[in-house]
């Protein structure tokens, strides 16, 4: 039978719920449970997808084509375990199910309440596909005391009553700031916190306390006093170096201890850490560095390209390097004498992206890439920059562009307007709803035997995850090829290029899909492992 762990937060939002349940997750693993973690978004949009990154920081995308909060991205990333569309809901979402049921008539001439409907709903979605687990992580976005965050924290108080005792509980995640002309840390905030929290009918078990010093013992002591918390439960949490530090941070403070007693669970086994331990130690202590710029148009939020900026970590732990990245906004390229910033760097990558602004700065960079001979890593948009580059500058069609910048004379990249998913054809059209409508989630290509890209992936047949609503038009294949860029990776009905790459460069290889959502510490994504290779290759030159 499934136990739940409900994790909350207080005082500020930013403090990292995301990484902590990602970490116990990762810790129960350690001991050799199993676990599935799940995020519940108070907002009243039905998912993160047609939100702006500066809004929410990157889109995940799972498998199954669920657009996804980014600590999902966390969750596999710590865990390996595959989220999909039963991990993360929103607000918006649960009031779409309830309002179409109410259109049904599915509720009998009942009022439709927030309790016991709503609750109820959420409480479901909290309950359901446990079977296979030991333990469910559940994390409610937002701090204690936001509005629209009060159904969800009645919904997982209401279950610490429905479900058996031990089967439930609750961490609730605080800051402990230390005020500088005071000389001390303070307590008060988080003893606000848990007020609320308590207002509410919830008891924590467990107070994780964010705190940039050590937290003395009296202050932790005070803190459960006050807190009706257990002082060995208030765990401190410091700041780390690498994010990967945490599942080893947190279990020597006692945290995944203490969530087993609280369960009452006496007879776990000891974690087994070594895998973390040896993350840490190539991260922290790398026998060398390469930089890496990105070439974005989010460059401010660094949130915008989490699993990105992961992702090039493991490529660096898979080469045993540290991988400095340096962000330029890819707007600036558009200005004249501004190509400098891409020299005597190792690698290049443009990275996925919306719209027209900065678009040609993207391909100004694709271009210097391709022409002095730099590691060029193209993702989405990348890809598609790369190839209207290569089509201008080495075919002569000066007018190619993508048709998502508006009506064109050479739509190289185009809107998609079918394409096939399992046995079944998905339709679109230009006037369709913006919402969960983009080709969404894992699709199977095939790669070229003695591709560069067969080569990397030791595979020619490969799944990679997807969140794009135009392509590169394949009828261009023959023309590139005859340039020395050709499509090595395709869709299995040969329809849609998937993967670009140049045979006569040292590394550039443009990908139609986000390898970087696959990418894990422990199981470095082939390609990102590949690139920075070669950018170790490249730091050797310049
Ligand atoms: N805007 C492009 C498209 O929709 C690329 C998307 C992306 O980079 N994720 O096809």
């Amino acid at each position: 039978m499934a136990r739940y762990i409900f994790i909350t937060g207080g005082v500020v939002s930013s403090l990292g719920k995301g990484l902590a349940s990602a970490a116990l997750g990762a810790l129960l693993q350690a001991r050799g449970y199993r676990v599935r973690l799940r995020k519940l978004d108070p907002y009243l949009n039905v998912d993160p997808g047609t939100m702006s990154p500066y809004q929410h920081g990157e889109v995940y995308v799972t498998d199954d084509g669920t657009e996804a909060d980014l600590d999902l991205g966390h969750y596999e990333r710590f865990t390996g375990v595959a989220a999909d569309r039963g991990d993360n809901v929103t607000t918006g979402k649960i009031y779409q199910e309830i309002l179409a049921k109410e259109r049904r008539g599915d509720y009998l001439g009942a009022t439709v309440q927030v309790i016991p409907h709503v609750t109820n709903a959420i409480k479901d979605f909290v309950l359901n596909g446990n079977e296979d687990v030991d333990f469910v992580l559940c994390e409610i976005g937002g701090t204690v005391g936001d509005i629209e965050g009060l159904p969800f924290f009645e919904a997982i108080r209401q279950l610490g009553n429905q479900l058996a005792r031990n089967q439930a509980i609750y961490v609730h995640l605080t800051l402990i700031p230390y005020i500088s002309s005071a000389g001390e840390l303070k307590t008060k905030p988080t003893q606000h916190s848990v007020k609320e929290l308590r207002s509410i009918g919830i008891q924590p078990d467990i107070l994780l306390c964010r705190s940039d010093r050590v937290i003395p013992k009296e202050e932790r002591r005070k803190i459960g006093l006050f807190c009706n918390v257990r002082p060995e439960a208030v765990i401190q949490g410091l700041d780390v170096e690498t994010i990967y530090q945490v599942p080893l941070a947190y279990h020597d403070e006692g945290f995944d201890d203490q969530v087993l007693k609280a369960f009452g669970i006496t007879d776990a086994k000891a974690p087994d850490l070594e895998m973390w331990r040896g993350i840490t130690k190539r991260v922290l202590e790398p026998d060398g560095e390469v930089t890496i710029v990105i070439v974005g148009k989010y460059t401010e939020l660094k949130d915008a390209y989490k699993s990105l900026t992961e992702a090039l970590i493991h490529g660096g732990i898979a080469n045993n390097v540290r991988v400095n990245l340096k962000w330029i906004e890819s707007e600036i390229f558009e200005s004249e004498d501004t190509l400098h910033h891409l020299e005597n760097v190792h690698g290049i990558l443009v990275p996925g992206g919306f719209g027209e602004r900065g678009s040609e700065g993207k391909i100004k960079a694709a271009e210097f890439a391709r022409t002095h001979n730099v590691p060029y890593f193209g993702i989405c948009f990348g890809m598609q920059m790369a190839v209207i580059e290569a089509l201008r500058n080495m075919a002569g069609m000066t007018n190619a562009s993508s048709s998502e910048f508006g009506p064109c004379d050479e739509p190289v990249v185009g809107l998609m307007t079918e394409w096939n998913k399992g046995n079944q054809t998905e339709i679109r059209s230009a006037d369709d709803d913006l919402g969960g409508t983009m080709r969404l989630g894992a699709f199977d290509a095939v790669l070229r035997p003695g591709s560069k890209v067969a080569e990397i992936y030791g595979a020619t047949n490969i799944s990679e995850r997807h969140r794009h609503r135009y392509e590169v038009n394949i009828a261009h294949e023959e023309i590139l090829k005859k340039h020395g860029v050709t499509f090595s990776g395709v869709s299995p009905d040969g329809s849609l290029p998937e993967i670009v790459e140049i045979e006569d460069h040292p590394w550039f290889i443009g990908v139609q899909f986000h390898p970087e959502l696959k990418s894990k510490p422990f199981d470095p994504h082939p390609l990102f492992k590949s690139f920075i290779e070669a950018a170790v290759v490249q730091s050797r030159l310049v």
